[in-house]
């Protein structure tokens, strides 16, 4: 069968490996339809040297598929399913296990996609309590986009900042694939919206998903915008996932008692957190990383109801893999980059 596996720096390939054998007790076999890249997958591309990851791997942390064989001891589900894919090899046992928050799971032993094996395969076997079965009106795209894109921020925006109806919030990098998300989820809820974008040309793109207000932050210094936007007073709640470049700012943007929730550092990891400012002004600071299980069943009920809608830059084939990841790198994306597995659904986009 097929797989994209990194075989060394930049060296990503699209190769022939073996398909897995039959399921084992409470295992799937599940055949992927879509997998959906994420910037771990540019870092994977880039070689950026974090510890113990072994070579070959097969790339791609977020994807759906369809369940083709049954093993042993599994319930609810049944060949043909359409089933979004959990992102991480959970124990399942350990007490946040038992009571569905994965996440922080005890005895992790990695992410797909970055310390395992990803998606990007044409079949594969998983335990099947990591598979959540996908509504009736909601497609393989957006079940490939329940678990990162759409989980991960509903995780961070109502389980974590507990964001409210009638609250503002600022979103970073609206043209982003949680940048959308994270929009049309917070303007669903009641919430106002002020977002950043990195060029006028996705100003109209951000708006017509809800945001409020749109800020090019390279024409205009968010900090100051918001003060204006909001009559000096500042937002409740900031998403962050920029991390250096606008870190500081964001903090600068909370009104007292706000919230600044975080699930990524794409500019750079390590920044200077004002102390005085953050006990005086009492802001609350939350990681974020992953999401329960149920927060992919609401998105994908979410989507199922039209409240919500995927946002796609560009989809592709196998075949087009380096185009797609050149593209996501150099920032010109608008949404999610989306890989068809199988050749007779590639032609969609
Ligand atoms: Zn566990």
């Amino acid at each position: 069968m097929q797989a994209l596996q990194l075989v060394g720096d930049k060296d990503l390939r699209r190769v022939e490996i073996d398909e897995p054998g039959a399921p084992g007790p409470g295992e799937v076999t599940v055949r992927i339809k879509v997998v959906a890249l994420n910037h771990i997958d540019v870092w994977g591309w880039r070689g950026m040297a974090f510890a113990k990851r072994k070579m070959p791997l097969t790339i791609g942390a977020e994807a759906s598929g369809v369940v083709e064989r049954l093993g042993a001891g599994t319930s609810g589900l049944v060949p043909g399913q359409l089933v979004s894919i959990y992102g991480a090899r959970t124990c399942g046992l350990c007490k946040s296990c038992r009571e569905s928050r994965d996440n922080l799971c005890e005895h992790v032993s990695g992410v797909h996609g970055f310390h395992l094996d990803g998606f990007a395969q044409e079949l594969v076997n998983l335990p099947a309590r990591l598979l959540v079965p996908a509504p009736p009106g909601c497609d393989a795209v957006g079940a490939a986009l329940a678990p990162v894109t759409f989980g991960t921020v509903e995780h961070m925006l109502f389980d974590n900042a507990k964001l409210q109806p009638g609250e503002t919030i600022l979103v970073h990098a609206g043209g982003s694939g949680i940048g959308t998300a994270a929009i049309q989820l917070a303007k669903r809820h009641g919430a106002t919206v002020i977002t950043t974008v990195g060029s006028d040309d996705k100003i109209e793109p951000a708006r017509a998903l809800g945001a409020d207000h749109v800020i090019n932050y390279r024409t205009d210094r968010f900090e100051g915008v918001v003060r204006k936007l909001t009559k000096k007073k500042g937002v409740d709640v900031v998403f962050e996932h920029v991390g250096k470049d606008t870190f500081a700012g964001s903090m600068l943007c909370l009104k007292r008692g706000g919230r600044l929730v975080t699930c990524g550092s794409t500019s750079g990891v390590s920044t200077e957190v004002n102390l005085m400012m953050l006990f005086q002004q009492q802001l609350k600071l939350l990681g974020s990383f992953g999401c329960r299980m149920e927060n992919m069943a609401d998105a994908m009920q979410k989507m199922a109801r039209g409240l919500v809608k995927p946002v796609i830059d560009t989809e592709v084939g196998l075949d087009d893999i380096a185009v797609a990841l050149d593209r996501m790198e150099g920032r010109r994306v608008f949404g999610k980059i989306i890989l068809h597995m199988s050749s007779d659904t590639a032609a969609a986009g």
